[in-house]
């Protein structure tokens, strides 16, 4: 087949042009269903990962820290559109704070085409991140805020 712009040849594992970096719209993922591997050792033969890495790695069934302090916006940048919706009722969105931070990198391994294991992890990596950064600069506000509140409480109580 060839590129529906530039015409150049393209084999169907191709994700993106070779040649001009257009999207193919015959890409077929060779790895598909690579997530939907049921054990461990399964996952990792499958996913083309080592044992080594594996473990620190973002992937279905491990913590993501980005859905879980980020939920809508992770959502949205993952196409997850119903959970960016439902993340927007009170109450509703601190349950599914801890859902998504717990099954959203399997459902985001099921929203988007990715490659492999790596890719996954590449994405969801800077997501994981940011998560755990806005969660301790979270804590460490309302440490102060407390800390404030109780110095000032101290105060009063002294005058
Ligand atoms: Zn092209």
């Amino acid at each position: 087949m060839n590129c529906k712009y530039c015409h150049s040849q393209l084999s169907p594992e191709d994700k993106f042009c070779t040649n001009c970096g257009a999207i193919n719209e015959a890409y077929e993922n060779p790895n598909k269903g690579i997530f939907d591997a049921i054990n461990e050792s399964d996952l990792m033969t499958k996913g083309n990962i080592d044992r080594e890495s594996f473990s620190k790695k973002q992937r279905p069934g491990v913590f993501n820290w980005g859905a879980f302090t980020l939920v809508a916006v992770w959502a949205l940048g993952n196409k997850l559109y119903l959970l960016a919706i439902l993340e927007c009722i009170p109450l509703v969105n601190i349950i599914l704070a801890f859902v998504a931070g717990f099954k959203g990198n399997e459902w985001a391994a099921r929203s988007l085409d990715y490659r492999d294991m790596d890719e996954f992890a590449r994405i969801q990596e800077p997501w994981n991140r940011a998560g755990l950064s806005v969660f301790i600069i979270t804590l460490v506000i309302l440490f102060l805020y407390f800390f404030v509140f109780l110095v000032l409480a101290q105060i009063a109580a002294s005058m």
